[in-house]
């Protein structure tokens, strides 16, 4: 039987990989997106935090999330069609971030927010608890582990203020969001194939000519992407080309205990994204009155590097600790007897900066990397992805002469190269989840 032939075949429909569906068939490609799972955005997307903040530590990766905000912001006139299940929402309920040491009291944040033109506003300590009413602004770092001595007692001296990004949020249901893309993506011609697990990219004279399924199903396309998230390097190892890379991907188990919102306040009206690297911790409001509690990876905690079809799914005593650590800032919160959450896979990649590359093997394309932060930036993501692909695809050596890309909003030009997988090791990156 001869193989139905697609322009392009996106491994994975997660909400980057669905996102990029949805640009190339834009662009009037043929696309196939294929997932092993049975809908979009089942894998590591389904457990995001979905926060949309506009703070990075560099300036590309900052310009990259306030660009992506505003995909979020117009999220309906983006996709242009309705989605029967429902349309996922942004709230934009703004990101308040502690001024600490660690992050050397956001003055270089706020100089790249000065730079972009993205809006924010200073908070003394005095102003934080109209935010988090009762705040105990007492320092606590360094992080430790719930058993070490020390743990929760104050280290000395105070936050000295905040700052508040108001351009920014969470969007509430991420797997819902990624099927809203899919539709866009099928109302542009796009096609989607669940339940369906690669397990070869076939090559031909050197260049991809298509990908064999589980089932020996066969399916060509002069062009083929990875975007399968925490899996990004077993397909990598399919090609046999991890060790071209100067960069490579991890995958990094993470919980995220959702635990009841401090009731002795309008958590639901006050409450906000908050990022606290003094007790490295991040949070989020959630619906039925709740509070996601996500990690900064402070060095106490011991990365936990996994195989992505082999892990505990199953919350550990790190989500009481992350509990308690954020219980020392906001001592409202109740902790629970019995915690429950998520735990999901990070794609890691060696600086915490994505791979957005084209790759040694002439069609074969990467969107990986993403390092636990870049589904704010999906829709931004998967426009540059298109562009490098289809500039390649025409024959440009992105490698020598990096592909450029004016963000739609911004009107910004960057270097795709930025992305690059065989980059030096980003040293102004957080090397944590922020990016
Ligand atoms: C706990 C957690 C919290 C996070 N919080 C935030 C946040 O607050 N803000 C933010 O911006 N980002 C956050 N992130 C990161 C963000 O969610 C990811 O960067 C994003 O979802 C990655 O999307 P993706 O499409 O690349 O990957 P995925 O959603 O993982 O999709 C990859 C897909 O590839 C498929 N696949 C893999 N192998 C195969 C195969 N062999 N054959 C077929 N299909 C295959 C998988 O089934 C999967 O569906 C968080 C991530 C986690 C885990």
């Amino acid at each position: 039987m001869m193989a139905k032939q697609y322009d392009a075949i996106i491994i994975g429909a997660g909400i980057i990989g669905a996102a990029l569906g949805l640009e190339l068939a834009r662009k009037g490609w043929q696309t196939l997106n294929i997932d092993k799972l049975p809908a979009a955005g089942f894998g590591s997307t389904s457990n995001s935090c979905a926060i949309i903040r506009t703070y990075y530590s560099t300036v590309d990766g900052t310009a990259m999330a306030y660009e992506g905000y505003h995909y979020w912001r117009d999220w309906h006139e983006y996709l242009g069609v309705t989605d029967e299940s429902g349309m996922a929402e942004f709230r934009e309920c703004g990101t308040l971030v502690m001024k600490v040491e660690h992050n050397g009291y956001l003055e270089k944040a706020m100089r790249m927010s000065d730079e972009l033109g993205i809006p924010y506003t200073e908070l003394t300590p005095e102003d934080i608890p109209n935010y988090i009413p009762g705040a105990d602004l007492r320092l606590y770092s360094p992080a430790k582990q719930a058993d070490e001595e020390g743990f929760g007692e104050p280290t000395g001296g105070e936050v000295r203020g905040a700052v508040l990004w108001p351009h920014g949020g969470y969007v509430t249901d991420p797997q819902l969001a990624t099927h809203n893309l899919q539709r866009a993506a099928e109302a542009a011609g796009g096609e989607f194939r669940f339940n369906a697990e690669l397990t070869e990219i076939r090559r031909q004279d050197g260049h991809v000519c298509g990908v064999t399924l589980a089932d020996g199903t066969a399916i060509d396309a002069p062009v083929v992407v990875n975007v399968a998230g925490p899996h990004s390097y077993k397909i990598n190892d399919l090609l046999g080309i991890t060790d071209s890379m100067n960069i490579k991907t991890r995958a990094l188990r993470h919980e995220v205990p959702h635990v009841p919102a401090p009731s002795n306040y309008d958590y639901a009206k006050l409450g906000t994204v908050t990022s606290d690297s003094d007790i490295a911790t991040y949070t989020r409001p959630a619906s039925g009155g709740m509070m996601l509690i996500g990690s900064e990876d402070p060095a106490c905690d011991p990365q936990q590097w996994v195989d992505p079809d082999d892990f505990d799914r199953h919350l550990s005593e790190q989500s009481r600790t992350q509990t308690l650590r954020v219980a020392q800032r906001n001592p409202s919160l109740g902790i629970p007897n019995q915690i429950r959450g998520v735990v999901d896979l990070y794609d890691v990649a060696d600086d915490w900066i994505p791979i957005y590359d084209k790759t040694d093997v002439p069609g074969y394309y990467v969107a990986i990397g993403t390092s636990g932060n870049q589904f704010k930036n999906a829709p931004v993501a998967a426009r540059m992805m298109a562009t490098l692909i289809e500039t390649c695809e025409k024959g440009q050596d992105h490698d020598a002469e990096p592909v450029k890309y004016t963000m739609e909003y911004l009107g910004r030009e960057v270097s795709i190269g930025f992305y690059s997988r065989n980059r030096e090791i980003n040293k102004d990156s957080s090397f944590s989840v922020l990016g």
